[in-house]
């Protein structure tokens, strides 16, 4: 781990496997109750120098982690494949992607607003840094997520302490390693544990925020444990994004890009699409394109070049598959393609299709966060806004037609953080991505995102020549 600038062991440690094989790769430190009070205090003593640096030199330094970044894709991305199984080629994307993020992030301005400015008075609402940040990490996009909050959180002056999912900490922990000589000791503690860390940082009275992703039934806990000290938090949970496709389209230009915004990462993406709904018109001849691209997807190792989708990412995640499976399977619902696993070692799953469930199946109401998918039949627009809309969870969605009005009507109505008209997936530094009902609180990405991790600081002067003393009680 890296605490204070400097290589910490823990006296035990916990096992991290290759998906692809189910054997043991490495085994990671498991931190302490007294190592994370040791890293919150190293974060503690780093804040205030940190917070009084110049905004230029800040933005230096978080330029300089993405150039650290860059320098050791490969070896950055070998690592991320083989704790979390994604193919080579897509570890490669997510590595450059965090160290793109940190380039963005990196020329960011902190606003400071004047309300007024005139001979009597001058007002102004500047933007200052919490404090402490703790951030909590899943295990689907472990680097790029995790760089998400570092970016934001060190460029508007507070100090980090951080910490990887317990299935994926490998990456993680070796960018803290490359960045303990760019960044002064304590700026980034990065520490990595089993299920009891996440709690202890909650809860931990030493931090001022936690900035966490995951999923929604542990944002509730984070959210209750974080009212010890009213810590703030920006919580980025599951979702069940619905795509609906109108009979208008172009349906084999669109297949691919439907089936890879579902099926990318495994569909283990919180913005995957997770329900497809297609107009009745096309439904058959949409489905004969997906099945086609289903057949032809090569799943395997992420280790080998050639192959597009690696295991599944965990055991439990794949137990969870297999039991939506079989659900499918006892309730009669149609397999169109998938659905047979195999004998092999590792996590594979195969890309599953499903021919238009009922809205209560458990595949359609549950975030499978994997490569199942029901495809959805609809005939009426204010029906299929209503079904997509039915959901605990308002992350994304996107919407597929050729009348741009008619789409954009179509968007204005899903209730989601974000929508997409005919593109999907443009995740980009500016552009602010929130989850609205159980998806989410608060914001990242954006000016919005990176004011999360300030408080509004508001001075009030009254000029000297107009100085008038204050009324008697
Ligand atoms: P998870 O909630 O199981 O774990 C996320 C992190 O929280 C891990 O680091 C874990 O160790 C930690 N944790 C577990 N219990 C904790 C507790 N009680 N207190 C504090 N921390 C705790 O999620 P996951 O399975 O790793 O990730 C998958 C979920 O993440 C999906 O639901 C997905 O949709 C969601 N996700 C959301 C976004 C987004 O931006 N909205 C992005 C990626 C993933």
């Amino acid at each position: 781990m890296t605490i204070d600038g400097r290589a910490v062991l823990s006296l035990a440690g916990f096992h991290v496997l290759n998906p692809a094989t189910e054997l043991v790769m490495a085994e990671a430190p498991d931190c302490t109750a007294k190592q994370l009070d040791e890293a919150v205090a190293s974060a503690r003593r780093a804040a205030p120098g940190w917070a009084g640096l110049s905004l230029q030199k800040r933005q230096a330094y978080v330029k300089q982690i993405g150039e650290t970044i860059s320098a050791n894709v490969e070896e950055l991305a070998q690592l991320l494949t083989q704790e979390q199984g994604k193919p080579l080629n897509d570890a490669r994307g997510e590595v450059q992607r965090a160290a793109f993020w940190c380039s963005e992030i990196a020329k960011l301005e902190i606003p400071v607003l004047t309300l007024a400015d005139s001979d009597t008075e001058l007002v102004r609402v500047y933007r200052v840094p919490l404090g402490v940040v703790g951030g909590i990490v899943p295990w689907n996009f472990p680097l790029a997520l995790a760089m998400w909050k570092v970016a934001p959180a060190l460029l508007t002056g507070n100090t980090m302490v951080l910490k990887p999912s317990p299935y994926t900490p490998l990456t993680t922990l070796k960018l803290g390693e490359m960045l303990r000589d760019v960044l002064p000791a304590g700026v980034l503690n990065v520490i990595s544990g089993t299920d009891a860390l996440g709690p202890l940082m909650s809860a931990h009275p030493g931090i001022d925020k936690i900035s966490f992703t995951g999923s929604t039934q542990t944002g509730r806990k984070v959210m209750a444990s974080a009212a010890v000290n009213l810590k703030r938090l920006t919580l980025e949970l599951g979702g069940n994004d619905a795509a609906i496709v109108l009979p208008d389209v172009d349906i084999e230009e669109l297949a691919p890009i439907l089936f890879w915004a579902a099926f990318r990462n495994n569909a283990q993406f919180c913005l995957a699409i997770k329900r497809l709904y297609i107009h009745e018109d096309i439904y058959d001849r949409l489905t004969q394109a997906l099945i086609r691209l289903a057949n032809e997807t090569r799943v395997g190792p992420g280790s080998e070049e050639s192959v597009q989708l690696g295991p599944v990412q965990n055991r439990l995640q794949f137990e969870r598959l297999k039991d939506l499976l079989e659900d499918t399977r006892r309730n009669g619902y149609r397999i169109l393609v998938g659905g047979q696993l195999s004998a092999r070692k590792g996590y594979f799953f195969p890309v599953t299709l499903i021919d238009n469930p009922p809205e209560t199946a458990r595949v359609v109401q549950e975030e499978a966060f994997g490569p199942i998918l029901p495809l959805l039949k609809f005939s009426d627009i204010d029906d299929v806004i209503q079904r997509a809309n039915n959901s605990e969870y308002g992350l994304g969605g996107s919407v597929w037609g050729r009348d741009e009005d008619q789409a954009m009507r179509i968007a204005r109505q899903l209730k989601t953080g974000t929508v997409w008209v005919n593109e999907i997936h443009t995740i980009v530094p500016n552009k602010p991505l929130a989850g609205h009902k159980q998806s989410g609180v608060g914001v990242e990405n954006g000016e919005e995102g990176l004011l999360e991790y300030t408080v509004p600081q508001t001075v009030s002067l009254k000029r000297a020549t107009q100085r008038v003393l204050p009324a008697p009680p």
